[in-house]
């Protein structure tokens, strides 16, 4: 066992803000293990999906919660886990999940579960971790928390680019309503709304090509000394 201590960055913002694709490319010029919180929101409400689960009914998804096998593992330095040992893969990113997932992500108990699954996962090591709450919540204590923002058109832009990729259509209309319906849902909750963490610092990425906010972050973490 090495007795370096495990370092967090925390890397917050609302959907379309390049926060993963910063979060990925920190964590790879690191070595470090790349952490997609919402991934655990999306799995959660993949399974509520499977299993007829009424997900807009909290006391039915809290129901759920406990009967569940979730197993978590380092994937070429990315978590990915199973659930009841199924691996729900490229459905995390289905219509049905986006449309649902910030539904069950509101409800106390969920968040509990997840949060402490999230802490977890240092025994893997250092680590870069998006999400909502990473700096406010999961780890209000490390000293590195970013939130990344960018304006709703150029996020609408750019997740419709995204989903014509995979999808094969995104039309940025469309997606920034969705956007927006998905901010004001994940902004204006009671439990751990998205909000700006305490001494995080603010990255407006909306003129700012990603590589250029990855230097930042690693010129930050390497000026604390925390980075070769
Ligand atoms: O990041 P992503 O878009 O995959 O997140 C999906 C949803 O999961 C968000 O819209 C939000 O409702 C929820 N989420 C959250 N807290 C996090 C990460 C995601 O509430 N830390």
């Amino acid at each position: 066992m090495s007795n370096k201590p495990v370092i967090v960055v925390a890397i917050d913002g609302p959907a379309a803000s390049g926060k993963s694709t910063v979060a990925r490319q920190t964590a790879q010029a690191l070595g470090w293990l790349y952490v997609d919180s919402g991934a655990l929101y999306r799995g959660l409400t993949w399974k509520a999906l499977r299993e007829n689960v009424e997900t807009t009914k909290p006391a039915d998804v809290v129901a759920l919660v406990p009967r569940l096998q979730w197993e978590f593992f380092d994937d070429a330095r990315a978590i990915r886990f199973t659930i009841d040992g199924e691996d729900p893969g490229q459905q995390l990113r289905s219509e049905l999940v986006r449309e649902a997932v910030s539904d069950i992500a509101a409800v106390p108990e969920v968040r509990l579960f997840i949060v402490a699954e999230l802490r977890k996962m240092t025994a893997f090591g250092s680590l870069v971790m998006e999400g909502r709450d990473i700096g406010s919540v999961v780890f209000p204590d490390t000293p590195f928390k970013f939130y990344l923002d960018a304006n709703p058109v150029e996020r609408a832009r750019r997740r419709a680019a995204e989903l014509a990729q995979v999808e094969g259509r995104g039309d940025v209309q469309q997606v920034l309503s969705s956007l927006t319906r998905r901010d004001q849902k994940d902004s204006g909750r009671k439990t751990a709304p998205l909000q700006i963490p305490l001494g995080a610092r603010v990255i407006d990425s909306t003129q700012m090509p990603i590589a250029d906010v990855v230097a930042l972050i690693l010129g930050e973490l390497r000026q604390a000394g925390a980075a070769p």
